[in-house]
């Protein structure tokens, strides 16, 4: 039977487990000149999909629009603000709660949606039963596999280029992939300016330097590391 929530029939959803649900979020932002807009809602989705065949859990429809304060000089690029994004989230855990999840786990893609997803996660559990989890996919799980396989994290750079070429190559047009060596600062710096200089080019790092075998052993330690987690969460919960 599909993981998809969107493909299930009647009949499919009456006799589904529906205890841990899956929601990918991410955003509709530019990245380079190289990957498509979609980019950090299309890696949350295959990764929410990969890890829920693993673990017997179902995949909610993605929520494609993200906070984007950032790249918002970037034509692209739709920047939806915290509150809005925090109220509909907040919505979709409620409705989840109530047709029987217990668990959600939140696949994010995209860094200026991590404030606003933490803040409902808190907010939602504190008033339902529902446990959430909320993980940024490329910093909080795999870690040492991405530090072995990059030379930098970035913005469409070498790693996140990668993980597009591995779930939708199609949709990359490698010849204009491009570089911009911008230094981060050592700790969150709040600052328009600041953001607006780092992200002059929507893009951080090498995406020259990506490939998509690296991409497919990055995902890989990705699914296996995050399936491995929700099922430990699961058993300390009850669940399964
Ligand atoms: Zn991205």
């Amino acid at each position: 039977m599909t993981k998809r929530f969107w493909e299930l029939t009647g009949k499919n959803i009456d006799e589904a487990d529906l205890s841990i649900m899956f929601l990918p979020v991410g955003s509709i932002e530019r990245h380079g000149f190289h990957l498509p807009l979609g980019t950090d809602t299309l890696a949350p989705l295959f990764i929410a999909e990969k890890t829920a065949e693993k673990v017997g859990g179902l995949v909610l429809p993605p929520i494609w629009y993200g906070s984007c304060m950032a790249m918002r000089g970037h034509r692209g690029t739709f920047d939806i603000s915290q509150e809005a994004l925090s109220k509909y989230v907040g919505e979709i855990l409620r409705e989840a709660w109530r047709n029987g999840a217990r668990l959600v786990v939140i696949v994010n893609g995209h860094g200026g949606n991590t404030p606003a997803l933490h803040y409902t996660a808190r907010e939602v559990s504190g008033n339902t039963g529902l446990a959430v989890i909320v993980v940024d996919w490329w910093r909080d799980v795999a870690v040492e596999t991405r530090r072995s396989l990059f030379q930098k994290p970035g913005h469409a750079g070498e790693d996140e280029t990668s993980a597009i070429l591995a779930i939708a190559g199609h949709l990359v047009d490698i010849d204009t992939a491009d570089r911009a060596d911008v230094e981060y600062p050592p700790v969150r710096i709040y600052n328009r300016e600041l953001e607006e200089r780092i992200y002059s080019k929507a893009l951080t790092g090498d995406a020259r330097l990506a490939s998509e075998e690296k991409g497919l052993e990055w995902l890989k330690a990705v699914i296996d590391e995050l399936a491995e987690k929700v099922l430990e969460a699961a058993r300390i919960l009850g669940i399964k």
